[in-house]
């Protein structure tokens, strides 16, 4: 299968060459086709795929070809695409910049914690496609500075991490908002009922596309263990980027308090590095990934949220210095390297207090992870487990019930735990 195979425009196959592509992705061969003949989708693939180019292309080809003569509307977008965090809305909305570069479309990301006044031009002046989180967009529609009624496209990304974030009453009004006929295109990681009841009046007899993530585990993205005591998690770390000569390392924290204390010992340490969270202002934020991409910076740590469908080529190495709460939760973390085909590194540093979150890994995974121990930094076995703090964020709040299963209380801890003594390394 080619590019030139899937009926594309010229001005869009000269982007898609320009960018370098030579082969579709097997969700962009399945999705590109179904979606410019109108179809509904519904469609199993996460960051990694190819799955923005995969709606992005048709889109814009459907919409081009639509509008040949036809002037933009005021305030009247003619394709909404729902993301779940502003990072992603850039990226978004970058890939569309990038793949409609020969078309005369027009487009902006929608996203809070930056000043409405530019998102508010490019609305009036007319736009064709929006990208947006769905907070702003609610924020616009109360202002009146969005009309939703010409929607002919809607895409919902990873509805999966949106609904995990709690913006499933926004959607519902934000959905309510839109023309009852109209294409629908669903992206997701994973379907639960939940997913399947939002979109179930939505979608119009849907097909639904699976592709497998490129970057399972267990194949792109080779995974090691560092049993290492709690307080000498930052040394190992600093010595494991030194002897190793990392140069770009995405490094997950439960907490954003943690981020920030880690990136500050880790640059006294003269490691380059920045923290990638919620309190940072999108500015910051957006200026730490463009020097991490750029290598100008070697560390980025990040919590959960933050990291969220962050785009980042060929990462070469992901770094769990603490293990997430929630199993899924690894597997979106480590995907974030050996991305695109490439081969990454995937290393976790944990202590005492994780086994449990450890084992609850390696069973959602089926199989073990290699574990290892550098001369150094064995760990005490006089040290005992302490439970581990949940973050106080406000995702945390929203997720309590997913945390409960997967994170027992720590009275119940104390007492499944076998003490330090009895743990085995394995
Ligand atoms: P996504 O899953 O949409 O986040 O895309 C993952 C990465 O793959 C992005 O960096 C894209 O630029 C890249 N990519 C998308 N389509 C192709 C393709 N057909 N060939 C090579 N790389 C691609």
């Amino acid at each position: 299968m080619k590019f030139t195979d899937l009926g594309l425009s010229a001005e869009i196959l000269r982007s898609i060459a320009e960018q370098g592509y030579e082969t579709p992705t097997p969700i962009q061969a399945q999705a590109i086709p179904l979606v410019m003949q109108g179809r509904d989708l519904m469609a199993a693939a996460q960051t990694g795929t190819g799955k923005t180019a995969g709606f992005t292309l048709p889109i814009l080809q459907l919409l081009s070809t639509r509008s040949a003569g036809l002037s933009l509307k005021r305030f009247k977008p003619r394709s909404l695409i729902l993301v779940p965090t502003r990072e992603l809305a850039v990226q978004v909305q970058e890939a569309v910049r990038t793949y409609g570069r020969h078309l005369r479309i027009k487009s902006t990301p929608i996203y809070g914690g930056v000043g409405m006044g530019s998102q508010l031009s490019a609305l009036k002046n007319g736009v064709d496609i929006i990208v947006a989180t769905p907070g702003r967009l609610l924020d616009h529609i109360e202002q009146r500075s969005v009309d939703l009624s010409g929607i002919e496209i809607l895409v919902l990304d990873e509805a999966d991490r949106m609904l995990d974030m709690g913006f499933i009453r926004d959607i519902r009004k934000i959905l309510a908002l839109l023309p009852k006929k109209k294409q629908s295109l669903l992206f997701s990681a994973t379907f639960s009922d939940e997913i399947r009841g939002l979109v179930a009046g939505l979608l119009n007899d849907p097909v639904s596309v699976e592709v497998a993530r490129r970057n399972a585990p267990a194949e792109a993205v080779s995974q090691s263990v560092y049993h290492v005591d709690r307080d000498r998690k930052r040394d190992l770390l600093i010595q494991l980027i030194d002897d190793h000569g990392w140069h770009q390392v995405l490094v997950f924290t439960r907490t954003k308090h943690g981020a920030d204390a880690l990136s500050d010992r880790l640059a006294k340490a003269g490691i380059r590095s920045a923290a990638l969270h919620g309190n940072k202002s999108q500015s910051q934020r957006q200026r730490a990934l463009d020097d991490f991409k750029r290598l100008k910076l070697n560390v980025l740590v990040a919590t959960d949220i933050a990291a969220r469908g962050l785009d980042i080529d060929e990462l070469p190495h992901v770094v769990n210095y603490e293990l997430p709460n929630v199993p899924e939760d690894y597997v979106h973390r480590i995907g974030r390297t050996g991305r695109a085909g490439s081969s990454g590194q995937a290393v976790s540093l944990v202590c005492i207090d994780e086994h449990k979150l450890l084992r609850d890994i390696e069973r959602m995974l089926k199989k073990d992870i290699e574990k290892k121990v550098v001369a150094g930094f064995e760990p005490d076995p006089r040290i005992k487990p302490e439970p581990i703090q949940k973050p106080r964020t406000h995702t945390a709040v929203k997720q309590t019930s997913r945390a409960k299963t997967s994170h027992p209380a720590p009275a119940a801890r104390g007492k499944s735990r076998p003490s330090a003594r009895q743990q085995s390394w394995r």
